[in-house]
């Protein structure tokens, strides 16, 4: 059992998804503390995987990391060049993630955020970019191309298409790699995009896959290269992606859980801010400051509007 939950609105350094502020519910139970946060715009059902994820950390806990360190990526919204190349070089990471395909923007902007990106990592770092699936099979391919010869080569290329199999046509049409994120996030059958080879590398999610068990299952079922992300949780929700990424038998590639940054609050006072790229992997989740669950606490409405929505979905469970 979990006691109440805590409703918090954090703001966000940069828009991200459309929002300013990060909203989510904490719950503490006798493992420690859990957080749930679903997008707003997720209905009941998608949201249940996201709680089956709060409810092990709290009433759980995790199983046993097998590292104690995970090495993670700068994250580079769709910003100008310059702050781009800020980002990076005080992030000390050694691989970064671009956001490219943004709306309302064009082709040449993503170039030169690359080319910013490159030069502030210089030739040994990684440079990844994520197109949040918005390219068609065509703009794909040929935005692929500019990009990996604008970056100097490119680590990989995430969710250039919305759907599996126009992720399997890029792939077979460019020698970038290509992962897959939204098409596992959201989907029903995750393994469907290694059944259609329509990757090379999994995106996983720690809460929308259920939790840390839940998506080790699927790291061993899908038999792909994985990489573990955030969802833009507070550090408590950022843990659970840190003990899933601990957990990992197999970990390739840095992990995009250096995300502490995209918020301009958090809920605990020691942030999981990366130190020179790495996180350390916890035992369990970290605790709120109960002073700044006060100072971030939501307004009545939203509070009420968590609360219900946390209670239909425990229902489900
Ligand atoms: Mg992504």
């Amino acid at each position: 059992m979990v006691g109440a939950p805590s409703v918090v609105a954090l703001p966000l350094r940069t828009r991200f998804r459309g929002i300013t502020t990060r909203e989510l519910a904490l719950v503490e139970g006798p493992a420690g503390w859990g957080e749930f946060c679903p997008f707003v715009e997720y209905d009941d059902a998608e949201a249940l995987s996201w709680w089956r994820c709060a409810r092990e950390a709290a009433e759980d806990g995790w199983p046993a990391p097998v590292r104690e360190r995970v090495e993670v990526n700068a994250t580079v919204p769709a910003v100008g060049p310059e702050h781009a190349h800020r980002i990076v070089t005080a992030s000390g990471a050694r691989t970064a993630k671009v956001k490219v395909a943004e709306k309302g923007q064009d082709a040449g902007e993503d170039l030169a955020r690359v080319e910013a990106v490159r030069d502030a990592l210089g030739p040994d770092g990684r440079v990844r970019v994520d197109a949040n699936g918005g390219w068609d099979v065509d703009g794909a391919v040929a935005a692929i191309w500019a990009l990996a010869r604008a970056a100097g080569g490119l680590e990989y290329v995430e969710q250039p298409c919305a759907s599996v199999e126009e992720l399997a046509a890029v792939r077979r049409r460019v020698d970038v790699p290509v992962a897959a994120d939204e098409s596992i996030r959201r989907a029903e059958d995750p393994l469907r995009v290694a059944r259609a080879e329509a990757a090379d590398v999994a995106v996983l999610k720690v809460a929308p896959l259920g939790g840390v068990r839940a998506a080790l299952r699927v790291a061993e079922r899908i038999g792909l290269p994985c990489v573990v992300s955030s969802a833009v949780e507070s550090s408590v929700g950022l843990a659970a992606g840190l003990a899933l990424a601990g957990a990992l038998p197999e970990l390739p590639f840095a992990c995009g859980l250096g995300t502490a940054d995209l918020l301009a609050a958090d809920v605990v006072t020691a942030s999981l801010h990366p130190v020179a790229g790495v996180l350390a992997v916890p035992r369990r989740p970290p605790a709120p400051d109960p002073d700044l669950l006060v100072t971030y606490a939501a307004d009545p409405a939203t509070r009420d509007r968590w609360t219900d929505r946390l209670r239909r979905v425990q229902g489900l469970a």
